[in-house]
């Protein structure tokens, strides 16, 4: 006997990669590794969150009327159609159980998510990895890549890591050529942060379609990433079975709390789009100076490359982690010459161009 057997593509399951947060020997460390908000949470946020102590021996709603209610009135959208979870990554993972047997396939886009081939594969089906073009979802790459085992596909919208996005043109383009027994995932996490007119989440979409799930989280833009919290929006009927598989008391209270204070600070969430989008131009340009090539970004954080063999990534990410700048490098998913970096104060994207500036001349 050797202890209870899961299934095979369990034993096979890869763990999720997340961001750095300590280097052995640094003191002072500055995470600039995991897309989180250079302006800490939302104040209003903070106060609700500590003021929900109170009630921490009552279960907390398990449909989240009121956080449900504040969603909808501020995306002028259908309370009924949306799903909350721990994290969208929760909600990945609940369309995955939802809507995945062994055997069938699911896609999602080279230099994308880390966490959609795992969720993928934690349902026995086949993680289908899609060519993407010039570090942006391809469309027709995905078409192509369709078989009649095709069940979810994923896409990251604006996309992590690349910080690329596609235009709502292109998105719709897709839907209308893929068969409606095929679920669309939009995954908008960074949607707040994008500036182009072209750009959409995908709610006018949701409403008229039989197969599309949006997620957003409240990780990116309004700083609560500890409280765990995302949500869904889809139809009536998905969002039922959702509803299903999920736990009852899957939201803290704490986070429901918390979120709708996020909501109606609308003072913070401006501030923090001005300073994302005045830092992230800044650094940009700041990077490409310095010689690296950066790939345009629409969301918090920048993906750039070191094309030289010494001056690699590799040697920039040491370098930094010494000096207490902890960013993403990637050793697999073919970005080996990239370091992913994420807005931070303004002191610390000073200093980072600093270091960097160092680095190259050194
Ligand atoms: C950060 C992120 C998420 C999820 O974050 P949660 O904290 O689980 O809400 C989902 N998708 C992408 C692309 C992300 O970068």
């Amino acid at each position: 006997m050797s202890g209870p057997k899961t299934h095979s593509w369990i034993d096979d399951l890869e763990i999720y990669i997340a961001g750095k947060a300590k280097v052995d020997d640094v003191k002072n460390i500055h995470k600039l590794s995991a897309n989180e908000s250079a302006l800490g949470p939302s104040p209003m946020a903070m106060e609700a969150y500590r003021n929900a102590a109170s009630e921490l021996h009552r279960y907390p709603d398990p449909a989240y009327y009121d956080l449900r209610k504040a969603l909808a009135q501020k995306h002028t959208i259908n309370a009924e159609n949306i799903v909350c979870g721990v994290g969208s990554d929760e909600i990945l993972k609940l369309a995955c159980r939802a809507y995945l047997s062994p055997g069938d396939h699911a896609l999602y886009v080279a230099h994308s998510f880390s966490m959609y081939p795992i969720a993928i594969k934690a349902m026995g089906a086949k993680a289908i990895e899609v060519e993407d073009k010039d570090y942006k979802a391809d469309v027709d790459n995905i078409l192509e890549a369709l078989t009649d085992k095709t069940r979810i596909i994923f896409i990251a919208n604006p996309n992590n890591p690349t910080g690329t996005y596609l235009p709502r043109s292109e998105i719709e383009r897709l839907w209308k050529n893929i068969p409606s027994n095929i679920l669309l995932v939009l995954d908008a996490a960074y949607a707040e942060f994008v500036c182009a007119d072209d750009y959409d989440a995908g709610i006018d979409l949701v409403e008229k379609s039989e197969n599309i799930l949006m997620t957003r989280t409240f990780s990116k833009l309004y700083g609560l990433a500890a409280l765990r919290l995302g949500w869904g929006y889809t139809n009536a009927k998905i969002a039922e079975t959702l509803n299903k598989l999920r736990d009852p008391f899957n939201v803290p209270s704490s986070a429901q709390i918390a979120g709708i204070a996020a909501l109606n600070d609308t003072e913070f969430e401006t501030k923090a789009i001005a300073f994302n989008k005045k830092w992230r131009d800044w650094l940009s340009a700041e990077i490409s100076s310095l010689g690296l090539h950066v790939i345009p970004s629409a969301t918090n954080f920048i993906l750039f490359r070191f094309d030289d063999n010494v001056k690699s990534a590799a040697a920039a990410n040491d370098y930094l982690m010494k000096h207490g700048y902890i960013l993403r490098y990637y050793k697999g998913q073919g970005l080996e010459k990239f370091l992913r970096l994420t807005v931070g104060t303004e002191e610390e994207n000073r200093e980072i161009i600093n270091l960097l500036r160092k680095f190259l001349e050194k």
